[in-house]
């Protein structure tokens, strides 16, 4: 089973693809994650996104595309994958297509977090977690890159019929077990 967790900055992603994957033996595959450990290890990747992921900018689709292709060449995958932050245009969702067409699989469902902006923005603000794309006006920065880049990604996984949307407010439980009950309708 490959799912991708959809939703703006500070829908709770990474946690409920934490939850998901315990709960059904899935891997986690978060593009943001993969990113600042390029940044945090000073690899040549990381010195090319960096200036990219501060500015709360989307990284080019190639370079995404090029490092998710490379990731999924590890063996841990074949369980099946959950995606978090990716595919965020609809050409890394076309890219994703081929690269599952590829070895015989696909996308069983896109799961939708929707969250209203103002619970977002004091999400992220309290977050915690130091990051330098956590500011308040880079906040509404990478919130209008989501507006305008990564939701029509939605319609795409619309047309091929598998969008789930599920409310993405309340305790981390609550979210997770609407997602849970998607999941177990599949
Ligand atoms: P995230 O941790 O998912 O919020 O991602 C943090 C930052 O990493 C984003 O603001 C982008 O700069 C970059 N990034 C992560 N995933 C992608 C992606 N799929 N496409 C383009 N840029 C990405």
């Amino acid at each position: 089973m490959n799912l991708v967790l959809f939703g703006p900055p500070g829908a709770g992603k990474g946690t409920q693809a934490q939850s998901v994957c315990v709960e059904y033996g899935l891997v986690h595959l978060s593009t943001g994650n993969l990113f600042r450990a390029h940044i945090s290890n000073e690899t040549p990747l990381g010195k090319e996104v960096k200036s990219i992921l501060d500015a709360g900018e989307l990284v080019p689709d190639s370079i995404v595309l090029n490092m998710v292709k490379e990731e999924l060449q590890k063996p841990a995958f074949q369980k099946g994958v959950v995606f978090d932050g990716f595919p965020r245009t609809v050409a890394q969702a076309e890219g994703l297509q081929d690269v599952m067409k590829e070895v015989n699989t696909s996308i069983d469902a896109f799961i939708m977090l929707d969250v209203p902006n103002d619970v977002l923005v004091q999400r992220l603000l309290s977050r915690g977690e130091g990051r330098s794309d956590d500011t308040e006006k880079k906040i509404q920065h990478r919130l209008d890159v989501y507006q305008k880049e990564t939701t029509p990604v939605k319609g795409y996984y619309e047309s091929k019929g598998t969008v789930y949307s599920i409310l993405g407010i309340g305790t981390i439980e609550e979210v997770f077990s609407r997602i849970q009950s998607v999941i177990d309708s599949l």
